[in-house]
């Protein structure tokens, strides 16, 4: 059961356009102040904004989502979210968990007092704690429109996904040289090789595909002494090659037994890092990469979805961190976490070339899911509607 402290509940009505990237960052650091808060429709572009909807359908009406303010931060119900997308939300265990499905089964999977998620049993999390209140579960608005709504319904926000088929990629192997990265001093591994090698088995899986592939290193150096110049040199290195994508491959470290794959998209612009409880200056500032949130959490997704399907390792989530690897990209970009070397078990299963390469596979697929995506969803968008 959700704890709740006895706060001055503030409801208030909030108007969103479907899709309103830029009214929802408007939103993000907005005070709140105004009981009824209208937003413009999406700006993405300098010219005149088409038309959304055929001439002879009625213009929609603003979407509105009653905001409570709970914990002094702003929350949507998940009926809401259900009842806008449709599907049906029920109690999964009495007043502890909420699931929102439709005709084909369990889409959204919820826990009060839990950072994450589950869509279609993938493992997410969130900015703030899922929250119980009055008659159910109740998640953060900038949850709600940075994260849920527009992994459910991206085509929403299609105007500010890229336009263009992603073409080229900068595969960052993480660490290098002086830095070796997390290690199996056991085996005898460390992250460094590893992250080279699977990048090195990827490169030609995507140029098979399509891809012109860049790499950060292709041997074993650092790009800088300085840790800090090392990071921000490799989001230079995908910004001066033009790169579409970009992907820092790691391996993970625990002080237990963990075990599993974690993904790493950058954090939107007020939201708060996973497990960061307290926040901290950084959330205030809008970095480079945050112009892809939307991209970004796609992105995340697919890689996230393929790295769990292909290696059938225990699924540590799909998580935010405003990673210095990621903060200054001029493209989307995201960071995969391929499993554990403080892990004996998953140490020996990564230190087979086989493994391996399942996961450069897993890699791959996941790239093309992103990119499959995007052109549904550009079709979808250019095709005429009824
Ligand atoms: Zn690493």
């Amino acid at each position: 059961m959700a704890r709740l402290p006895a706060f001055g509940l503030v409801p208030l009505l909030i108007g969103l356009s479907a899709g309103c990237g830029l009214a929802q960052e408007s939103l993000a650091t907005a005070k709140l102040a105004s009981a009824s808060v209208s937003l413009a429709a999406p700006a993405a572009r300098t010219e005149p904004a088409p038309s959304r909807v055929a001439p002879s359908r009625p213009a929609p009406a603003p979407v509105l989502w009653a905001v409570t303010s709970l914990r002094g931060t702003a929350y949507v119900s998940l009926r809401e979210v259900a009842q806008r997308f449709s599907l049906k939300a029920a109690w999964a265990k009495p007043e502890g968990a909420m699931t929102l499905s439709d005709a084909r089964g369990v889409r959204l999977a919820f826990e009060g007092n839990e950072h994450d998620f589950y869509f279609d049993n993938l493992r997410i999390f969130l900015g703030a704690p899922v929250l119980n209140y009055k008659d159910g579960l109740w998640i953060s608005l900038l949850d709600a429109i940075k994260i849920v709504a527009p992994l459910f319904r991206p085509a929403d926000h299609f105007a500010f996904l890229p336009q263009q088929a992603p073409k080229i990629i900068m595969l960052d192997p993480g660490h290098g040289g002086i830095d070796p990265g997390t290690e199996s001093k056991r085996l005898g591994l460390n992250e460094k090789t590893l992250t080279l090698e699977v990048a090195l088995r990827l490169k030609p899986l995507l140029e098979a595909r399509g891809w012109r592939v860049l790499l950060t290193r292709t041997e074993d150096r650092e790009l800088s002494k300085d840790k800090k110049t090392d990071l921000l040199m490799r989001n230079e290195f995908a910004n001066r090659g033009k790169a579409d994508v970009f992907l820092s491959i790691h391996f993970n470290s625990a002080p237990d037994n963990i075990t599993g794959i974690e993904t790493y998209a950058m954090a939107p612009r007020s939201m708060r890092s996973t497990g960061d409880e307290f926040g901290d200056e950084m959330t205030k500032v809008a970095y480079p990469s945050n112009r892809f949130d939307y991209a970004n959490l796609l992105l995340g997704a697919e890689m996230h979805r393929a790295l769990r399907a292909t290696l059938k390792t225990p699924d540590r989530g799909y998580k935010r961190g405003r990673l210095a690897v990621l903060r200054m990209l001029d493209c989307p970009g995201v960071l995969v976490e391929c499993g554990y070397l403080s892990n004996e078990a998953e140490a020996r299963r990564l230190a087979t070339p086989a493994f391996r390469q399942q996961i450069a596979e897993a890699l791959a697929a996941g790239l093309d899911n992103y990119a499959s995506a995007l052109t549904a969803l550009r079709t979808q968008a250019n095709s005429p509607r009824s």
